[in-house]
């Protein structure tokens, strides 16, 4: 990591404290907003390889204006306190912004998830969940983590799993984690979905012809040089999506061990490939190397991606950027610090709060669907598809009795056919969230000329919802 973690929550506090401080808010409330309520600190042991081996673990509820609290659990050594908190927080302004139900929470535990076999992560996960279990950390109606940096399916069937050994009579025990594997409750889209949020917010920017005027971009994706700092969960769907959809050219992939690039765009996939069968982009044939990985961010291109860790645009490196727009994809990648330098250079910046919420957006459907438990579509999919296929039969009977001779284009009856299944009804669902925040993000901007970008424009209108919703409680 560039700078100290603790730079991550001043960061996260500063451009909180800058939103605030131009909205007229009740005294107090700024204070109240701002802190997280509670950050419980566990420590475990497992006995692993012969020893008793101590984990720390951290579950932070930041806001409970709304219940249940929601965020990720991060497997990192890098863990501590102070980043859970920033990251609980985020959370909190995150699920306001887009419109979500729910308050913010974020966990982390501080184990290196690549230095432990399956079965010890396994073991390690379940005694966790039953930490988190007994002070209900986890909880369907209270608190329901995700997969974040470091975890992913398999850790959230084994919470889930844990916590429903633990509650064998709680009938919405499936709904205590999301992103979950489809067959253990998941939700079809899960997995790509922080990626592919990413990719449906620059589409979104892309159809606003003043953002892009401000960072001197114009046209489509297409053919757009794009940086992707780490090709995990998100990095990896964001870059495959926006590289093999929008036809843009994804220049350098910025990885632990280095940097690959090519200017005529690297291959997604074999680079991933590559990366799971040696642990890294080294040796990688589709494109150049350089160990100096981080200097990647660096690189001229039109769209950088940060999708890795926190704080790697920093006040030493922010003069030398040179993009024109950054897509946030990684939760707090540009310091506060930062953050001011590349605004005076011009560069447009899409927030974290609201670039990668795909992954909580469609945690929300995920629960919505545990709860109901019943598949989206199920109900209607037929039902679309019979009343489809009743107008096209009477276009046709139309066109023969009265011989105009109508054709429908190559292709359009099939596709007109086919009744929305789960996986299009959440990219449906998610694509509308991206849409309506960014509508009401760039509203709130350019209603006040105090606020001077996109990222202080969500913090006010995440404070606003948050403001409104203790307002309404009492507070
Ligand atoms: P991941 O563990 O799947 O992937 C992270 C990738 O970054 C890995 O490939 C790793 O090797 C690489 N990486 C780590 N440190 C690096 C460094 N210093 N330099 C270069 N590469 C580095 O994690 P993820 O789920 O893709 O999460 C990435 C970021 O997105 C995090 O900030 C996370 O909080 C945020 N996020 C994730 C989700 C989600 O749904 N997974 C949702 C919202 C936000």
């Amino acid at each position: 990591m560039a700078v100290g973690t603790s730079s991550f929550r001043d960061s996260v506090d500063r451009m909180f404290g800058h939103a605030a401080g131009l909205m007229d808010l009740p005294p107090g409330l700024e204070e109240k907003i701002r802190v997280c309520n509670s950050t419980y600190t566990v420590r475990f042991g497992v006995r692993l390889r012969g020893a008793i081996h101590t984990f720390t673990g951290y579950r932070s509820v930041h806001s409970e204006q709304m219940e249940p609290v929601k965020g990720g659990i991060r497997y990192s050594l890098d863990v501590t306190q102070d980043e859970v908190e920033a990251l609980a927080a985020l959370m909190s302004y995150k699920c306001a912004l887009v419109d979500i139900p729910f308050g913010g929470s974020k966990g982390g535990l501080c184990i290196d998830p690549r230095a432990w076999d399956e079965e010890e992560l396994e073991k390690v996960t379940r005694r966790f969940t039953y930490e988190l279990s007994r002070r209900n950390l986890i909880s369907p109606s209270q608190n329901v983590p995700a997969p974040d940096m470091g975890t992913g399916e398999r850790e959230m069937a084994w919470m889930a799993d844990a916590y429903k050994r633990l509650h064998p009579d709680d009938i919405n025990a499936r709904a205590c984690v999301t992103g979950k594997p489809l067959g253990l409750g998941g939700i079809a889209g899960r997995v790509e979905a922080t990626g592919r949020g990413v990719q449906y917010a620059l589409r979104e920017v892309f159809r606003h012809d003043d953002v892009l005027k401000r960072a001197g971009l114009q046209g489509g994706l297409a053919g757009k040089r794009i940086v992707v700092q780490g090709l995990g969960n998100v990095g990896y769907h964001a870059a495959q999506f926006l590289s093999l959809e929008d036809k843009a050219l994804v220049t350098t992939v910025i990885e632990r061990d280095g940097a690959i690039s090519n200017p005529q765009g690297i291959n997604i996939d074999a680079l991933r490939g590559h990366i799971r069968a040696t642990g890294g982009v080294r040796g990688f044939t589709g494109g150049d190397y350089r160990e100096e990985g981080l200097l990647g961010l660096e690189d001229e291109c039109d769209i950088l991606i940060p999708a890795a860790v926190e704080s790697v645009i920093h006040a030493d490196n922010a003069e030398r950027i040179r993009c024109k727009m950054i897509i946030e994809a990684a939760n707090g990648p540009v310091t506060a610090d930062a953050d001011e330098i590349l605004k005076r250079k011009g560069v447009v910046i899409v927030p974290d709060m609201y670039a990668n919420a795909g992954g909580v957006t469609v945690s929300y459907f995920e629960w919505v669907k545990n709860l109901s438990q019943i598949s989206l579509g199920r109900l209607e999919r037929r039902h679309e598809e019979a009343r489809a296929r009743m107008l096209i039969e009477e276009l046709e009977r139309i066109s023969a009795d009265t011989g105009t001779n109508f054709k429908l284009a190559k292709g359009f009856k099939d596709q007109f056919l086919i009744g929305a299944d789960e996986l299009e009804l959440v990219r449906s669902g998610l694509d509308d969230t991206m849409r309506e925040t960014f509508g009401t993000m760039k509203e709130a901007w350019m209603a006040n000329r105090n606020i001077d970008d996109l990222r202080t424009a969500a913090y006010v209108v995440a404070i606003r919802r948050i403001s409104t919703a203790y307002g309404s409680l009492g507070l």
